[in-house]
């Protein structure tokens, strides 16, 4: 389990929630989803109606989570949370649904992990607010049609490639979430620093973002570690020399990559000259699940400009080569 998984990890289970920003206002960056949300949600308020169903997608970590929680509070609505593998059969989201209230939201985490019989059960709902029931068993079963109150549904994917188009289609809102830069997540420790009560100065956290992969979970795990290592190695007050130790001795280096990241891009580098190789050949020289490449390692690889993608498969780039000190083959990719 790495340091800087953007996953949830068992040690930030304790501080996710009092982290979390509350409002718009609170949750820093990501500009362009905020001010469109800020307008939608001050509509629809206006015209005393529930949002409209928002679909959010990007890496983990970002906030998706938070904003359909803020978008809840500011609505000021109730909020169901559960995801695509825990609904198991149709019953079990036609169970959630009747229990909502008029202007609910119900945020479904990774949603396209849905199994498709309860994919067919969310259309009409997004749609009509309505769903069909079978009731009994047998010759005598019946389908009978039930309202449901006017709700939101706040659907959160990793992955939007993989979401069916139809279940795409009934989202009214879809806002990609991008990774922070280095001056937001700095923002953030700090706010984060403040509500752990340690002391940082703005070197400090700035250190701590560098070093983040653009990932807000990341950088208040980081901002944990580091004040360890403040508070055990000197008088508790983190600058930017007690975070760069602190940092590498946990192994992040400078630009936020740690072995993971070093032996994918070595692997490209020295085992297949650069590129461009296949996902497949890859996962099985680092020994990494595809998945995982796809969705936790390659993302911020790419937005840094350390790879590249291309139809005939992964590539390093010149920025890849000077970051291991290797000279540079004619054939690299940009
Ligand atoms: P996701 O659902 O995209 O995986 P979360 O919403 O769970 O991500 O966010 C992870 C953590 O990062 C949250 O606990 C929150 O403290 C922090 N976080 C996310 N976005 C922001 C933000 N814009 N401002 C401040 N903190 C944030």
């Amino acid at each position: 389990d790495r340091l800087i998984s953007p996953h949830l990890r068992d040690d930030d289970a304790n501080f996710d929630n009092p982290l979390r920003p509350r409002s718009l206002a609170e949750y820093i960056g990501q500009e362009q989803a905020k001010q469109n949300l800020a307008v939608f949600i001050q509509a629809a308020r206006q015209r005393d109606e529930a949002l409209d169903h928002v679909l959010f997608y990007g890496p983990p970590g970002l906030g998706k989570t938070t904003l359909a929680h803020i978008i809840a509070s500011e609505m000021g609505v109730n909020i169901k949370s559960t995801s695509g593998p825990v609904i198991e059969k149709a019953g079990d989201l036609a169970a959630i649904l009747t229990n909502l209230e008029q202007g609910d939201v119900l945020f479904i985490d990774e949603i396209h992990r849905l199994s498709p019989v309860v994919e067919e059960i969310l259309y009409p709902a997004m749609e009509d607010y309505q769903i069909d029931i079978l009731i009994g068993q047998g010759p005598s079963a019946r389908t009978i049609k039930l309202d449901l109150p006017r709700f939101t549904l706040v659907g959160a994917t990793t992955r939007a490639g993989l979401l069916s188009s139809p279940l795409r289609d009934r989202f009214g809102v879809i806002s990609r979430l991008q990774f922070y830069t280095h001056e937001e997540l700095a923002v953030i420790v700090r706010r984060s620093a403040d509500i752990l009560q340690v002391a940082i100065d703005s070197e400090g956290a700035l250190e701590i973002a560098r070093r983040s992969r653009g990932t807000p979970r990341i950088a208040n795990r980081l901002l944990r570690r580091v004040r360890d290592f403040a508070q055990v190695g000197s008088d508790g007050h983190i600058d930017r020399a007690i975070a760069d130790r602190a940092l590498l001795r946990l192994e992040v280096d400078r630009r936020g990559f740690d072995h993971m990241d070093s032996l994918l891009l070595q692997s490209l580098i020295d085992k297949f000259a650069g590129g461009p190789v296949g996902l497949d050949t890859l996962a099985a020289a680092i020994g990494e699940e595809k998945d995982t490449i796809e969705e936790v390692i390659e993302p911020y690889l790419l937005q840094q400009g350390y790879i590249s993608r291309t139809p005939r498969g992964r590539m390093a780039t010149a920025l890849a080569y000077q970051h291991f000190h290797r000279p540079l083959p004619s054939q690299a990719g940009q």
